[in-house]
C-alpha cells in the first residue's frame, strides 16, 4: 500500500543563530498554542485539499518528520494535539520512523516522554560543532558537555538512532577543529551525521556583517571557501572509514540507520508537510504536483487552511520532461546514483539518451563516476553539484 511521509515544522527557537536564514524565530508559549491549533486545523484539512488538487494523499503514513526551528521546545500537550490530528487523520504505521529535530538542553523531560510514547525512535541533535566557542560564536546555546549529556539521556530512553548535524565554515572553525567535531561526532557513536558547508546568507545577521562589516557575530573569522571545500571531503572520507557511510551529498549513517523519511524526498516518493514554510510533493495520475506554505507567520496563522490556498506559493505540477530532470538531479544527490535502466522504464528511451553527451563530458571532468547503468557523482562532483546538475538539465 502507498505510504506518505509527514513533515511537521515549527519555526520557534530560544534564540536566533546568527547564520540562520530558516523561517524560525523567537516567540513565546501563547503563539506556540495559536501555532498548533492552526497545524491541526490543517492537517485535518489536508485531504480535501488535496483532493482539490487532483492528488492522492495515502493514509499510511511511515515516517514523520519534526523539523524546524526547535520542534524539542513544544510542551506535550502540544505534541499530543498534534499527534492525535494525525492519527485521526493518517494510519501512522506501528514502525513508522519519528523523527524529532532538538537542540542539545531543550528538551524537557515530559515532552520525551509524551514523544516516546507516541512512537519516537530518531533524534537529530542539532550540534553543528562540539567545540564550545564556535557553538557560542554563532549563538548556539549548548557546549559539548550538554551535547554528550543529552546524548547519554537519550539513549538511556531508549533511543538508539542519534543523528547529528555539523557545519563546516563556522567563524573561528579551524583545520584541527572541524576535525576534532568530526571525531566527536565519531567517538559518541551518531548513527547519523549530517555534514553542511555553511553558505552566509545575505539575510542572515552573519550575512549582514560580512557585507558592511563589524566584529559581534565573527563575520572577520569565517574560514576561506576553499579550506571549507576541503574539510567536507575530509569528512566524507573520515566518516566512511568509521563506518559512518555517505549515502547523500550531507548525509552519512551507520548501517541500518539512513534516514527514511529524508531519503523519501531525493527518491521523489510521497510527503506532506504542515506549518509555516513545509513543502509537500503528491502523486497524480501523470506525474507529481509540488506545493509549499508561505513563509509568513502572520500569513499563515490567519484564516482557515482553505482560504489561505491562495496566499500560498501556487502548486507546481511536475510532468513529463520536468519529471525526469528531477528524478536525474534528486538521484545523483544519493551515492547510489541513479540506473539509467530504471530512468528509461520510467521516461522513456528519448529523454535517456539526451544526457548521453552531458554524462560523458561530465565523466571525463571527473564529476561523474559511471558503471554500466549506474551513475553517481563522484567526491568533487558532489562539491561542484550545482554546476553538475546545470549541465545535466540543460541536456535533458
Ligand atoms: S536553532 Fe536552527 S532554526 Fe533555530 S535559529 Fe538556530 S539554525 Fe535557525
Amino acid at each position: 500500500m502507498e505510504s506518505v511521509g509527514v513533515y511537521i515544522s515549527v519555526p520557534f527557537c530560544k534564540a536566533k543563530c546568527s547564520f540562520c536564514n530558516f523561517a524560525s524565530d523567537v516567540f513565546g508559549a501563547g503563539r506556540m498554542e495559536g501555532y498548533v491549533a492552526r497545524l491541526v486545523e490543517e492537517i485535518r484539512e489536508a485531504r480535501v485539499r488535496a483532493a482539490r488538487m487532483g492528488a492522492v494523499l495515502p493514509e499510511r503514513v511511515d515516517t514523520v518528520y519534526f523539523g524546524g526551528g526547535t520542534p524539542s521546545l513544544l510542551e506535550p500537550k502540544m505534541m499530543k494535539e498534534i499527534f492525535a490530528a494525525l492519527r485521526g487523520e493518517f494510519v501512522v504505521d506501528a514502525g513508522a520512523e519519528i523523527t524529532l529535530e532538538c537542540a542539545p538542553g531543550q528538551l524537557a523531560d515530559a515532552t520525551l516522554a509524551e514523544l516516546l510514547g507516541q512512537g519516537l525512535n530518531r533524534v537529530s541533535l542539532g550540534v553543528q560543532s562540539f567545540v564550545d566557542a564556535e557553538a557560542a560564536a554563532v549563538g548556539r546555546l549548548h557546549t559539548l558537555a550538554m551535547c554528550l549529556g543529552e546524548m547519554e539521556r537519550l539513549r538511556a530512553a531508549g533511543v538508539l538512532d542519534l543523528g547529528v548535524d555539523l557545519i563546516a565554515g563556522l567563524p573561528l572553525q579551524t583545520e584541527s577543529s572541524w576535525r576534532y567535531s568530526i571525531a566527536e561526532a565519531v567517538g559518541t557513536g551518531s548513527a547519523h551525521v549530517s555534514v553542511y558547508m555553511l553558505e552566509v546568507d545575505g539575510e542572515s545577521r552573519l550575512g549582514r556583517e560580512s557585507l558592511a562589516g563589524g566584529t559581534r557575530y565573527g563575520a572577520g573569522a569565517l574560514p576561506a571557501d576553499e579550506a571549507v571545500a576541503d574539510w567536507y571531503l575530509e569528512a566524507c572520507a573520515a566518516l566512511g572509514s568509521a563506518g559512518v557511510m555517505q549515502y547523500e551529498i550531507s548525509n552519512f549513517a551507520r548501517q541500518g540507520f539512513r534516514s527514511r523519511h529524508n531519503v523519501k524526498y531525493w527518491r521523489r516518493e510521497a510527503y506532506v508537510g504542515f506549518g509555516l514554510d513545509a513543502h509537500s510533493m503528491l502523486r497524480m495520475e501523470d506525474g507529481v504536483v509540488r506545493f509549499q506554505n508561505g513563509d509568513e507567520l502572520d500569513g499563515y496563522m490567519g484564516g482557515g487552511v482553505l482560504p489561505l490556498l491562495g496566499a500560498r506559493v501556487e502548486p507546481v505540477f511536475v510532468r513529463g520532461d520536468e519529471a525526469f530532470e528531477e528524478a536525474v538531479f534528486l538521484g545523483l544527490r544519493m551515492n547510489e546514483g541513479v540506473s539509467l535502466a530504471g530512468l528509461r522504464r520510467e521516461f522513456g528511451l528519448g529523454l535517456v539518451s539526451g544526457l548521453t553527451d552531458a554524462l560523458v563530458e561530465l565523466v571525463e571532468a571527473g564529476l561523474v563516476g559511471m558503471e554500466g547503468e549506474r551513475v553517481w557523482l563522484t567526491g568533487r562532483g558532489r562539491l561542484l553539484s550545482n554546476e553538475v546538475f546545470e549541465r545535466v538539465l540543460v541536456a535533458a
